[in-house]
C-alpha cells in the first residue's frame, strides 16, 4: 500500500486483555509503532494496574498518564495507556450489562455512516479509480483517497479519475498523510478544488501547526487532522487556533475514550466536528462505534475495507454493515469478542 510518504507491507497492532479477579476480561488497543507500545506496557503499565477496581477509569487514567505527565506528555506511553483504559470501559460494561456507549451518555445515533479508508496510491491512475468503484459497488456513500506521492499537478489526473469513476453523488476526501510541504498543499487544494472534495486530511506535516493554520485561511476545501495527535491539550491548540474544521482523534493513541470524549466537548465549544481516526483491529473500530453513538458532533466513521485479518474477521461476531452504515453492538462493553484461532495464526509474542 502506498502514500505520500512511502509504502508499507505490515501492519502490527497492540491488542491488551485485562482480567479481573471475578473472570471478566476487558479489550483494548494502542494505537502507534506497536513495538514500543507492547515494550510500555509489559514492561511498566500492565504491572501499575494490578490490583485497581477497573470501574474507577478516571483515577487509573490518572495514574497511568498524569502522574507521568513530567516524562510522557505525548507519545507511545499515550497509547499504551489508551489500550488499558479502553479495557477498563469493556469490563465495565460486561459487569453492568450495558453496551459502552450507555456509559458514555447514552444512545444520541444508533447507525454510523462510513466512509472507506482504502483507496492507495497507484502509478495506474485507472486502477486507483477501479478500486473506488469496488467500494461504491459494496455499499460506501463516502470514500477516501491517498494521493500525494507526486506532484500535486501530477496527482490530479488521480482525483480527477476516482471522482469520474464514482459520480457526483458519492462523497470523496484525499489524505495527504502529512506529505506535502505546505507550498505544494496550497497548490494542490486549488488545483483539485473543482472535484467537490469533502475534506482534505493532513496535508502538511502535523508539528507545522501555524503553516496548517495558514493554509486553511487560504483554500475553499475543509481540513480534517488531528490522527497524530494526543490527548486534549493537543487538539485545544489545534482549535485554538483555528486550524481544522474536522478534528481526527484516535481513541487508541489520545488517551482512551473518556480523553475522547472529553476532545469532542471541547470541539463543541468551537463548532467543530469530530471523526475519529479509526484504521487498526476490530477492537478499535468497536470502541469508535460506541463513542460516535454517544456523541452528537460526531461524523462519519472511519472504516478499513483492505481486509485485513485483524479488522472484521478477528471478531467471533462481525459487526453489522448494511447500505453504507454501520450499526452499533449492543452486546455488553464493547461488545465483541476476539477469535482465539484468527489471534492464534496472527499473533506475535516477540518482534
Ligand atoms: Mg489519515
Amino acid at each position: 500500500m502506498v502514500i505520500s510518504r512511502g509504502g508499507f507491507q505490515v501492519r502490527n497492532h497492540t491488542l491488551v486483555k485485562v482480567t479481573t479477579d471475578e473472570g471478566i476480561t476487558g479489550l483494548g488497543e494502542g494505537i502507534g509503532n506497536a513495538k514500543l507500545v507492547a515494550a510500555i506496557l509489559n514492561a511498566q503499565m500492565c504491572n501499575q494496574v494490578i490490583g485497581l477496581d477497573p470501574f474507577n477509569i478516571e483515577f487509573i487514567r490518572s495514574k497511568l498518564i498524569d502522574s507521568e505527565v513530567y516524562f510522557e506528555r505525548k507519545g507511545s506511553a499515550i497509547c499504551a495507556a489508551s489500550a488499558i483504559e479502553m479495557a477498563c470501559w469493556d469490563i465495565k460494561g460486561k459487569k453492568l450489562g450495558v453496551p459502552v456507549y450507555q456509559l458514555l451518555g447514552g444512545r444520541y445515533q444508533d447507525r454510523l455512516k462510513a466512509y472507506a479508508s482504502d483507496i492507495y496510491w497507484e502509478e495506474d491512475p485507472i486502477k486507483m479509480a477501479k478500486n473506488a468503484e469496488r467500494i461504491v459497488d459494496a455499499g460506501f456513500k463516502v470514500v477516501k483517497a491517498h494521493i500525494g506521492y507526486k506532484s500535486p499537478a501530477e496527482d490530479l489526473i488521480r482525483v480527477k479519475r476516482i471522482r469520474e469513476a464514482i459520480g457526483e453523488n458519492i462523497g470523496l476526501m484525499i489524505d495527504l498523510n502529512g506529505g506535502y510541504s505546505a507550498f505544494d498543499a496550497c497548490h494542490a487544494a486549488r488545483l483539485w478544488e473543482t472535484y467537490n472534495l469533502t475534506w482534505l486530511e493532513e496535508p502538511i506535516n502535523p508539528n507545522h501547526l501555524d503553516a496548517l493554520k495558514d493554509l486553511r485561511s487560504k483554500i475553499s476545501i475543509p481540513i480534517a487532522a488531528g490522527e497524530n495527535e494526543f490527548r486534549i491539550f493537543g487538539f485545544k491548540d489545534l482549535f485554538e487556533n483555528k486550524a481544522v474544521d474536522i478534528a481526527m482523534p484516535d481513541i487508541g493513541r489520545v488517551g482512551g475514550l473518556q480523553e475522547t470524549k472529553n476532545i469532542c466537548v471541547l470541539a463543541d465549544a468551537y463548532g467543530i466536528q469530530v471523526s475519529p481516526h479509526n484504521f487498526s483491529s476490530g477492537v478499535l473500530l468497536a470502541a469508535t462505534l460506541h463513542l460516535m453513538a454517544s456523541t452528537p458532533n460526531t461524523t462519519l466513521l472511519e472504516v478499513d475495507t483492505s481486509k485485513n485479518a485483524v479488522y472484521q474477521e478477528l471478531l467471533v461476531e462481525p459487526l453489522e454493515f448494511n447500505d453504507g452504515y454501520f450499526t452499533v453492538p449492543e452486546g455488553p462493553g464493547l461488545g465483541v469478542e476476539i477469535s482465539p484461532e484468527i489471534l492464534k495464526k496472527y499473533q506475535v509474542t516477540s518482534f
